[in-house]
């Protein structure tokens, strides 16, 4: 089975919230954005997939359905008790918003002691929100993520109808970012 390392990943606006994989899985199936399930919480696209998601070059030339010698797309559900932090090879390190400086040193301890700690910026000082930083679409803190599999950065984006949709199935906002993995 076909492991993809590029991503495209939705997740919800604030990371406190979050939503059963039963329940999402049902919901993306009943609006035809996933398919039959392929592994556990890995599914296949589903028959409207396109018209929730835009590809963004002229002709992209992707797979969509399970191919035994080629990459292909599909769909991954991920939900976890405690916020985790997800992001991958191509992670743009936020800047400091009082002083504009990166936070790459202050990075290395948020990975090594995982949220609600707060971190101090390494060239201030000033306490910094780590669910608040921008990762520029590149990381995400979460509960819950959609996964989709062997999508390129910036090749493709989640149209407002389906930002719509998981907003209604949810009752909270959606947003996404593209990840290259593993780390
Ligand atoms: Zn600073």
């Amino acid at each position: 089975m076909f492991t993809a390392s590029n991503f495209l990943a939705l997740h919800p606006v604030n990371a406190s919230n979050t939503i059963s994989l039963e329940h999402i899985s049902h919901k993306l199936l009943e609006i035809k954005f996933i398919n039959k399930q392929e592994a556990t919480w890995r599914f296949e696209l589903g028959d409207k997939f396109l018209s929730y998601i835009t590809f963004l070059g002229c002709s992209p030339d992707i797979e969509l359905s399970p191919h035994p010698s080629k990459p292909y797309s599909y769909i991954t559900l991920s939900s976890t008790n405690n916020i985790q932090f997800h992001s991958g090879k191509n992670i743009k390190i936020p800047h400091c918003k009082h002083c504009k400086k990166s936070l790459d040193g202050s990075i290395t301890l948020l990975k090594n002691n995982p949220i609600k700690q707060p971190i101090n910026c390494l060239h201030c000082h000033h306490e910094v929100d780590i669910l608040r930083l921008n990762w520029r679409k590149s990381g995400f803190f979460a509960h819950c993520a959609i996964y989709i599999g062997n999508i390129y950065e910036a090749e493709a984006v989640p149209t407002e109808s389906l930002l719509a949709k998981l907003l209604e199935i949810s009752g909270f906002e959606w947003k996404y970012s593209y990840l290259r993995q593993p780390i």
